[in-house]
């Protein structure tokens, strides 16, 4: 079965273990939110989910990322364009962080073992409990640096 599959039914079965009865609305967003595999904001996932399934409103879409949020399904990114953005969290244990074009906006994602090992030392230095972190580097991407070198 397909990832992005799988990762969805888990997540409707976990919701449904905690008390959240099968809605063939949440589930359509939830449907729409892991295959479209970006960092949407709110009114981006809105759009998208109204498409699949009629009569979703805009209040449904808002919750239902809370609550994949609040569960650990997705996290929040905020790349400072104004919107809070989301994502899946499908892989806790390798996550990756990203860099922002402040230019375009474009957002290139990466992964380090060696922010998850300074992660781990500092909370253990300090005896804390890490649950997630968050790493948004700003600056200008090459195709943008490129372009700028042009007019100059
Ligand atoms: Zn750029
Ligand atoms: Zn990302």
């Amino acid at each position: 079965m397909d990832r992005k599959l799988i990762f969805k039914n888990k997540i409707i079965s976990e919701l449904d273990k905690k008390g959240f009865r099968n809605s063939p609305k949440r589930n359509a967003i939830i449907s729409a939110f892991v295959s479209s595999n970006k960092h949407l904001n709110a009114d981006e996932l809105y759009a998208i989910a109204k498409k699949i399934k009629a009569g979703i409103g805009f209040v449904t879409v808002y919750r239902t990322l809370k609550l994949l949020v609040k569960y650990g399904f997705a996290r929040e990114v905020d790349f400072k364009d104004g919107f809070t953005r989301y994502e899946i969290n499908d892989e806790p244990s390798v996550q990756h962080d990203h860099l922002i074009c402040i230019r375009c906006g474009s957002v290139i994602e990466f992964k380090d073992a060696e922010i998850e090992r300074l992660k781990d030392k500092a909370s253990r230095d300090t005896g804390f409990a890490p649950i997630f972190h968050r790493l948004e580097i700003f600056g200008i991407c090459k195709h943008c640096s490129k372009k700028k070198a042009k007019l100059g």
